[in-house]
């Protein structure tokens, strides 16, 4: 299928092809899509460049609103290739009138998300970036650098899914004491040794508390400052799963009171709209020569305790190579009228 595949980088480019290489190889017959990288985000304004393409290929920040579908659908497109698991950005009311179909990619890699969680967990205990910056200064003193044993530690994990019990996993390994909380516990999470507890007392009693639940009504600012109260003083606080987890101002309050010890952060819960001066999610570009309009994460940047990275969880050759792979089979279902386990259709409206 003729595919215009929007908002590139270098790496998808890269990932792409070496898939669509492989689904040759594999089928055993020319199963290759015709793939035209775009780097424009798919916008109002960009719409007119998927003209004639039977499908569209988008990522997490393109526009995917009424009006931008029905110009894809008067241009000929049918199909919209998410190469992400969320499809918020989707319209999809619009989309199924339209008789547009939209598949995306459920699951990738639980291991990248859990082991960037895990690295934060490592930097922030033991300062690894104020440690490397030292060094390269020519500071080898090691005042303020003092870390503790991870063995023997409570960690209370938040979620137990498919990341989360990547991350009981390797927090079992490193000899810690896991609390999990989740309204569907995990079987494989408690053969792991963790024991499942209401939030109050996972919160009391960790050392450290990391987050894997989906951003839910139920769960927008799960951590704010009555929660943050229930926590242990010093208490290390990771966030790799959703910003609005957080309210991030109760969490500025309790880093500035010491309640919370450290904080890692690979979201952020304003992390669309950090420069307003755009109007899109701008977290995957380099904004390095824009004034940051955003106080609340301006003072996030000032604490020596606090870790936070881009939203880069995701990013492995192993979750691209499986993102790649699992959009283009989705395209190659799709293309063939066959059943396709990864489309999104519109949940029936409740009567
Ligand atoms: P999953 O659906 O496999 O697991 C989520 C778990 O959270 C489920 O077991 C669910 O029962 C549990 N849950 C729901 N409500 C809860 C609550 N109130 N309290 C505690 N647990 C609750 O999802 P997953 O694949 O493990 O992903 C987890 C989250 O990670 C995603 O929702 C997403 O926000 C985030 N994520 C981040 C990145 C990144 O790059 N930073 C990448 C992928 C996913």
């Amino acid at each position: 299928m003729r595919v215009a595949v929007f908002n590139t980088k270098r790496y998808d480019r890269t990932f792409f092809e070496a898939a669509n290489a492989a689904a040759n190889a594999v089928a055993n017959a020319d199963r290759r899509h015709d793939l035209v990288f775009l780097e424009p985000r798919l916008t109002r304004e960009t719409v007119a460049l998927a003209a004639g393409f039977p499908a569209v290929c988008v990522f997490v920040n393109d526009t995917l609103d009424g009006e931008v579908l029905r110009a894809l659908a008067d241009q000929g497109t049918r199909l919209i290739a998410l190469r992400c698991a969320g499809f918020n950005n989707v319209d999809l009311v619009a989309a199924a009138a339209l008789g547009l179909a939209i598949v995306r990619v459920p699951a990738y890699s639980p291991y990248a998300v859990a082991e960037h969680a895990v690295g934060l967990i490592l930097a922030l205990n033991r300062q690894i970036p104020r440690a490397v910056a030292r060094v390269r200064d020519g500071d080898f003193s090691l005042d303020g650098l003092l870390g503790f044993d991870l063995h023997g530690r409570t960690v209370g994990v938040v979620g137990t899914g498919q990341i989360g019990a990547v991350v009981v996993r390797i927090l079992r390994g490193f000899g810690c004491d896991v609390l999990a909380h989740d309204p569907v516990p995990n079987p494989v999470c408690v053969a792991l040794g963790a024991r499942y507890v209401d939030l109050p007392a996972l919160l009391a009693a960790a050392d450290i508390v990391t987050l894997h639940c989906p951003l839910l009504p139920q769960t927008h600012h799960l951590i704010d400052a009555e929660t943050l109260g229930r926590m242990r003083p010093g208490v290390m606080l990771i966030n790799t799963s959703r910003g609005a987890l957080l309210d991030t101002r109760a969490v500025i309050a309790a880093l500035k009171s010491g309640t919370l010890g450290y904080l890692g952060l690979d979201v952020y819960e304003e992390e669309a709209a950090l420069f307003f001066e755009e109007e899109a999610a701008l977290f995957f570009e380099d904004r390095s020569d824009r004034v940051l309009q955003d106080d609340v994460f301006a003072r996030l940047l000032t604490f020596p305790n606090v870790l936070i990275t881009g939203h880069q969880a995701f990013f492995t050759r192993e979750a691209l190579t499986a993102i790649a792979e699992i959009t283009l089979a989705n395209i190659a279902a799709i293309e063939q009228d066959l059943p396709c386990a990864n489309a999104v259709t519109v949940a029936p409206t409740p009567a």
